[in-house]
């Protein structure tokens, strides 16, 4: 077997006890493990390390960065009918509109010029990927994300002034702090503000993140391996 096809199994095995797991998780939040969407991570990784997580039945696919992806899911795209592309990284207004083009989620909404920004390329392109606003849990000063006191009339902004249909919340909890405590966060202020979506939990903590509601996790390192 080539090294190519030994990493391609490799992978395609860990997805499945990636799914696994998130199944007795939800199982034991007494949740329907369908209400959790698993999001493979796939950035850094080139479409030779992709396309077999594809063909072992993986269809949500996260990228943190609108570059990298546009180098990549277009032909992965065009070959794969079903591929469904999260934005999960911070966005820059100058490339908004090719964040519109290229995904079908965005997880980072977090300031009026970037909604503003999306709001203007969902106009031109006539195209709606769905929308989330990632919150900044830990109020980490260098960490993309919404203050939680400030999420709730981010939301309403959203809507009001740049007519953005918010679905959820995301967070990227603090390295060095318990994550239970930033889903919870989480989890508290999407039931106040009514937003049924929760992407939260990565490859060291997705299962606790399904334990608290996420509705999205995602898992990078964990499916593809560690990243260079
Ligand atoms: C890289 C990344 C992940 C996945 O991280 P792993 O630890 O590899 O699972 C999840 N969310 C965001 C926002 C990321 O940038």
């Amino acid at each position: 077997m080539s090294e190519a096809q030994t990493i391609a199994e490799g992978a395609a095995g860990r997805l499945a006890g990636v799914r696994e797991r998130i199944a007795v998780a939800a199982k034991k939040a007494g949740r329907d493990p369908d209400s959790v969407r698993l999001i493979a991570v796939s950035k850094t990784f080139d479409a030779a390390a992709i396309s077999p997580v594809i063909e072992a039945g993986q269809q949500l696919f996260g990228e943190n960065r609108v570059q990298e992806a546009q180098g990549k899911w277009p032909a992965l795209k065009e070959r794969h009918a079903g591929v469904e592309l999260h934005l999960i990284g911070p966005l820059q207004s100058n490339k908004a509109a090719d964040a519109v083009a290229l995904f079908d989620w965005i997880h980072s909404i977090d300031r009026d010029k970037i909604a503003k920004a999306i709001a203007a390329g969902m106009e031109s392109q006539g195209r709606a990927p769905r929308l989330l606003v990632q919150v900044n849990t830990g109020e980490e000063p260098q960490k993309a994300g919404v203050a939680p006191g400030e999420t709730e009339s981010f939301v309403a902004r959203c809507r009001d002034e740049y007519g953005l249909k918010i679905e959820g919340l995301m967070c990227l909890p603090p390295l060095d702090e318990e994550p239970a405590l930033h889903f919870a966060l989480l989890e508290k202020l999407a039931k106040r503000l009514g937003l049924p979506e929760l992407s939260m939990g990565m490859s060291a903590d997705y299962e606790t993140a399904v334990a608290f509601g996420a509705t999205f996790v995602r898992v990078g390192s964990a499916i593809f391996g560690a990243r260079g």
